[in-house]
Order: C-alpha cells, then sequence, then structure tokens
C-alpha cells in the first residue's frame, strides 16, 4: 500500500484529525488508488497512533463517499461514482449561475480586491508542475464570490462535492491547462465588476466545461477506478 505521510502531525491537531488530513490527502492525490484495499492496523502502525483515531478518521472519510467500509469484508478506497460527480456539476452550475445575479448588483471594492489578490495568487501556482495549490487557489476563488455574497454555508454543501472532483482531475493532470482555467477567473471578475450579469454567466460555464473532466475519456482510460455501470 503506497502510503505516503506527507506532513508531520501538527501541534494541537488531535490524532483523529491527522489520522484523517493525511488519509484524504493520499486518496485525493490517488497515493490510494480506487477499490484499494484499507488495512486500519497498517495505517495505525504508519501514523504511530492507536486504531481508535484511525478507526474514527475512516468513518468520517466514509460519510464523505471517500472510503467503503463493508462489516466482514473489510474497508477499501471508494471507487470513483461518475453519477456523483454529474450530481455534483449540476447543483455547482444551477447555484453559481444564480450566485453571479447576486455578485453583479452587489459586490464592494473590498471583495472585488479580495479576487484580485486571489487571482494574483492563481498566477503564480499556475508556474508550479505540481498542480494541486493552484486547484486549491482555484475553489479558494469560487468560495470568495460565495462568502462575499453571503452564502458561505451553500459553498459548505456544494464542498461535498469537491473532494470527488479532485480525484477525477489527478487522474488526468495533463488534460489541464491552468492558463486557461486563470483566464476564465479573469473574465467572470471583469464581467462582475462591470455588472455585466450575461458575459458573467457565459464564462462561467465555459470555466465548468475547462474544470470539469470528461466522464466517458475517464471511465475508458481507468475502468478499473470506476464503479461498473449496473
Ligand atoms: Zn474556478
Amino acid at each position: 500500500m503506497p502510503f505516503v505521510i506527507y506532513l508531520e502531525r501538527m501541534e494541537q491537531e488531535s490524532a483523529k484529525q491527522y489520522a484523517y488530513r493525511i488519509l484524504r490527502r493520499n486518496i485525493l492525490l490517488l497515493d490510494m488508488v480506487p477499490g484499494e484495499a484499507i488495512v486500519e492496523k497498517d495505517i495505525s502502525t504508519k501514523l504511530k497512533l492507536s486504531r481508535t483515531p484511525v478507526r474514527e478518521a475512516l468513518l468520517d472519510l466514509c460519510r464523505e463517499r471517500l472510503i467503503e467500509i463493508y462489516p466482514q469484508r473489510g474497508t477499501r478506497v471508494a471507487l470513483m461514482d461518475a453519477r456523483l460527480v454529474d450530481q455534483g456539476r449540476f447543483l455547482r452550475e444551477t447555484v453559481e449561475l444564480a450566485l453571479l445575479e447576486l455578485a453583479c448588483k452587489s459586490f464592494t471594492q473590498e471583495q472585488i480586491a479580495e479576487l484580485e489578490k486571489n487571482l494574483d495568487e492563481q498566477e503564480h501556482e499556475a508556474k508550479k508542475p505540481d498542480l494541486i495549490s493552484f486547484f486549491l487557489k482555484d475553489n479558494e476563488f469560487h468560495r470568495i464570490l460565495f462568502t462575499a455574497c453571503g452564502k458561505e454555508t451553500v459553498f459548505d454543501a456544494i464542498g461535498f462535492y469537491f473532494p470527488h472532483f479532485t480525484r477525477e482531475r489527478m487522474l488526468r493532470l495533463q488534460m489541464f491547462n491552468p492558463d486557461e482555467l486563470l483566464c476564465d477567473h479573469r473574465h467572470i471578475l471583469d464581467a462582475i465588476k462591470a455588472g455585466d450579469c450575461r458575459t458573467a454567466k457565459y464564462h462561467l460555464s465555459e470555466h465548468l466545461d475547462h474544470v470539469m473532466c470528461d466522464q466517458k475519456l475517464l471511465k475508458e482510460g481507468f475502468p478499473e477506478y470506476f464503479i461498473p455501470k449496473p
């Protein structure tokens, strides 16, 4: 099992939080691949933790549908679920288009400045070969939009789908052009600044096409990682 301990335990971090953080990162970065068996005892040994916090972290990841626990048959990394990702995209597009109506009417100079700052950071991250930091800044851009419109808990609800988008992205990193995504963000912000909702919506739809993977291509390329069609 290629399990990577990316970072040491942080001060003030509980054993469960640490196990959760490391396991989740392994799953999102595909060090632990979909369908792979998880042995609680091995994880405990590697992280130098007792089994209880590891079990609790696994239960949390199960609730996020990133792992599956089968009584008697053991635990494994969840297979990718194309239907779940499609539904996440549907929710995201529906809600984010409505959000832009609000953003175009009521954005303040401070909120615009926060988005500008995020775009500068994205530009910096886009130059790095490891796109993970760029994707985090991308997610942050959208979170700022929701928060600025007073809809931060709506973003939390959509956040359920983000790790599932990330796993698909990691399968086909070469499909992504960070400059293209950055350009989408700039167009969206320019349209918000101009109060031009129609143009902002157009660029958001384009952006979701750019950011979401082609499910058919992924399933053809990596059939063993996906839930087979019923
Ligand atoms: Zn984005």
